[in-house]
């Protein structure tokens, strides 16, 4: 599964924030999995779609899409030269699909800042340095050899050695990868790398209770939203000691809770939707009398491989797939209607799978 790191320096709220992640999870009574690393935190993915399914469908239950959140505690400056936990939390961060790095936005006398006063564009470069020095070292290692293979004419090495020069400009000049902005096959090249910034970031900043209303007023936010715009990253803003409270709640006391503070969304919420987004994920639905269910797919994956995704017999056995779209079964009303005003499709192999598609697949066992 893909999966999204948390990470931050100390005192910025990090395991406030995933204590109300794992809390969330636990309570989700449809939660079809068990986790068994602490330091992974299983949430549901919210989704407005799925419970207008169970409207229309009536099932015997209903089971909603999971995302999985890895809590990646112990950076330090100094990490990318192995200091104290440096090379564990380095490697930690190799495994993850997407990096959320919480940063400190709320001021708190009592709560001491590891540099003294409360500055989020130092504390991000703080951690955004130590990734790109491990990703330099890396890039330079591999350039090295590259670059002697290229010299006697080797073709992939030819093509690798140009791209691993654009990384390495930006690195230099304290840019992430990810700003060299490769082509999907320029980064195919040079996935064995595994860098580290090359995945993609979304700040969290977090804000104090009585700001989260109004946190684009809090002069912190808005300097890491400008540091996020200026590299392509998003950002949210949360309070972290607010969500593990809410995480407490059931869906009816949380609406309230949310509209005494004046919030439309949890930030658990935003967070667990961004990073959706970030990772390129999608949705479909399966739905049956039995259960209707909310399924997490790559866009871009076709009817055979989303089938895979339920049971890999599914995808060995594909034949075809009744797919229809959410709003066109919500507008009928009914499969059965669906199917009259001809919004059923079958489709085959080669189909691109939809968010938001109603999927039936047919496979031979
Ligand atoms: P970590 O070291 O990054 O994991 O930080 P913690 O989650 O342990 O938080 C450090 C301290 O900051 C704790 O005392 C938290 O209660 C406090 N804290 C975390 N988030 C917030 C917040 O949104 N507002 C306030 N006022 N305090 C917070």
């Amino acid at each position: 599964a893909l999966t999204a790191g948390i990470v931050g320096l100390p005192n910025v709220g990090k395991s406030t924030l995933f204590n109300a992640i794992t809390k969330a999870g636990a309570l989700a009574a449809n939660y079809p999995f068990a986790t068994i690393d602490p330091n992974v935190g299983i949430v549901e993915v919210p989704d407005a779609r799925l419970e207008k399914l169970t409207e229309l469908v009536v099932p015997k239950k209903t089971v909603p899409t999971a995302f999985e959140f890895t809590d990646i505690a112990g950076i330090v400056k100094g990490a990318s030269k192995g200091e104290g936990l440096g090379n564990k939390f380095l490697a930690h961060i190799r495994e993850v699909d997407a990096i959320c790095q919480v940063v400190r936005c709320f001021v708190d006398e009592n709560i001491t800042h590891v540099s003294g006063t409360v500055n989020p564009i130092d504390d991000i470069e703080v951690i955004n340095l130590e990734l790109a020095l491990a990703d330099l070292e890396s890039v330079d290692k591999r350039l090295q050899r590259v670059g002697k293979m290229a010299k006697q004419k080797d073709k992939e090495a030819m093509i690798e050695e140009p791209i691993l020069v654009k990384v390495k400009e930006q690195l230099e000049n304290g840019r992430p990868a990810r700003a060299a902005e490769l082509s999907e096959d320029e980064l195919k090249v040079i996935k064995g790398l595994h860098l580290l910034t090359i995945k993609p970031m979304l700040y969290v900043a977090n804000v104090s209770e009585d700001e989260v209303a109004d946190a684009d007023n809090n002069e912190y936010v808005q300097k890491v939203r400008e540091y996020a715009a200026a590299e392509g990253a998003q950002v949210i803003t949360i309070c972290a000691k607010i969500e593990e409270e809410i995480s407490e709640l059931d869906d009816e006391e949380k609406a309230m809770f949310l509209e005494e503070l004046g919030i439309k969304e949890s930030g658990l919420d935003q967070l667990i939707r961004k990073s959706y987004d970030l990772l390129g994920l999608a949705t479909y639905f399966t739905a049956g009398v039995q259960e209707v269910r909310a399924w997490t797919f790559r866009k871009g994956m076709k009817a055979p491989q989303c089938a895979g995704i339920i049971h890999t017999d599914f995808e060995r056995g594909f034949i075809r797939a009744e797919t229809v779209a959410f709003n066109d079964l919500v507008e009928a009303g009914s499969q059965a209607a669906a199917k009259e005003a001809g919004k059923v499709r079958l489709e085959g192999k080669e189909y691109i799978v939809q968010d938001g598609d109603i999927m039936l697949f047919r496979f031979n066992v």
